[in-house]
């Protein structure tokens, strides 16, 4: 008795179970039904936001619903990954992460409220972003080597604007920062949209950051940038000197963005956004776009989940040994 009770319980289990996969599958079949958000965490006009907004807008028409960004702002892009990592896993929510969101914040948030690996599903690479070091047009140093001197010098009065405790900004100029041995004052921002109008504005000294919104600034010139931190110039940029040519070879810094959906959201559902973002990436627009604004596009074998999945795994081991928990 007592087992045939169980058998009733175990069969009317696997048929719940089975129920609930045809109706995930289901779900999946015609996925996208409404309107999907994409979380940026960080404020409009940065980096993050201005990728995310060129890349979804095509992604949009492919899937023939409406992506809606929210820039979702605070604690350097972690606020929002973490309600990301929480959300309904339907495709329904999605974030733009970065090298900072997904991997640096490991290291420097000993009670961080995800994991990069074990919250998401990676979804695709949208964009590879060599660094740069900026400075507002009237700081006095007029290249890398005077720069060196000068912070060094001065860096009781100094000032470095970054995105927040784990931002792609605070990472690279810590990393700056500890090559010539300065701790500077840092001055956080909600994203490196307002921190670039304050540097334009003339209210802080310096800053390292993904080239996106640069690259009008420096060519418009209402600010100065001193190298880039990749072993080539970029195109969008021919007068900018790499740190190798301007003195400072140890200064190597390149981050990303990617797409990340919360964990458990169903594979075809991931195989229709991943689709969705490479025809993105392969459309002349959208290339032009980011290139001209200084991003790398991701070749072909770097697009997939698998890739995303290798590349965050990778940039937690290299991030964690080198960034300690950090206080400012
Ligand atoms: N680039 C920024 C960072 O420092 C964030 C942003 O995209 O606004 O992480």
């Amino acid at each position: 008795m007592k087992l045939y009770s169980r058998m009733l319980v175990g069969g009317a289990l696997a048929a719940a179970v089975g129920l609930s996969a045809i109706a995930a599958h289901a779900q999946a079949e015609t996925y996208p039904t409404r309107t999907i958000t994409m979380i940026v965490p960080f404020a409009a006009g940065g980096p993050t936001d201005v990728i995310s907004r060129i890349v979804t807008g095509h992604m949009a028409q492919t899937l023939g619903q409406t992506i809606v960004i929210e820039n979702v702002v605070g604690a350097g892009g972690t606020t929002a990954s973490a309600r990301a990592a929480r959300a309904a896993n339907d495709g329904y929510t999605l974030i733009t992460g970065h090298m900072g969101t997904h991997a640096a914040s490991v290291p420097l948030y000993p009670s961080l409220a995800y994991h990069p690996q074990k919250d998401f599903e990676p979804v695709s690479l949208l964009a590879g972003t060599p660094i740069l070091i900026l400075a507002r047009k009237d700081f006095p140093p007029k290249d890398l080597k005077e720069f060196v001197t000068y912070v060094k010098a001065n860096v009781e009065k100094v000032n470095a604007a970054h995105a927040g405790v784990g931002s792609v900004s605070h990472v690279s100029c810590q990393l700056l920062n500890s090559i010539l041995d300065i701790k500077p004052t840092g001055v956080p921002f909600n994203g490196t949209g307002p921190a670039m109008n304050a540097l334009v504005g003339g209210q802080v000294d310096y800053m390292c950051d993904q080239i996106v919104n640069a690259v009008p600034q420096i060519n418009g010139g209402t600010i100065k940038a001193y190298a880039i931190a990749t072993p080539e110039r970029n195109p969008s940029l021919p007068g900018v000197p790499t740190t190798a040519e301007a003195g400072l070879p140890a200064f190597q810094a390149q981050a990303w963005n990617a797409i990340f959906a919360p964990k458990g959201t169903p594979a075809p559902i991931i195989a229709k956004l991943n689709a969705a973002a490479v025809k993105a990436l392969d459309d002349e627009g959208v290339r032009k776009r980011l290139l001209d604004l200084g991003s790398v596009i991701p070749a072909a074998g770097q697009r997939t989940p698998e890739a995303l999945a290798a590349l965050v795994k990778g940039e937690i081991e290299k991030w964690t040994p080198v960034l300690k928990p950090a206080t400012n």
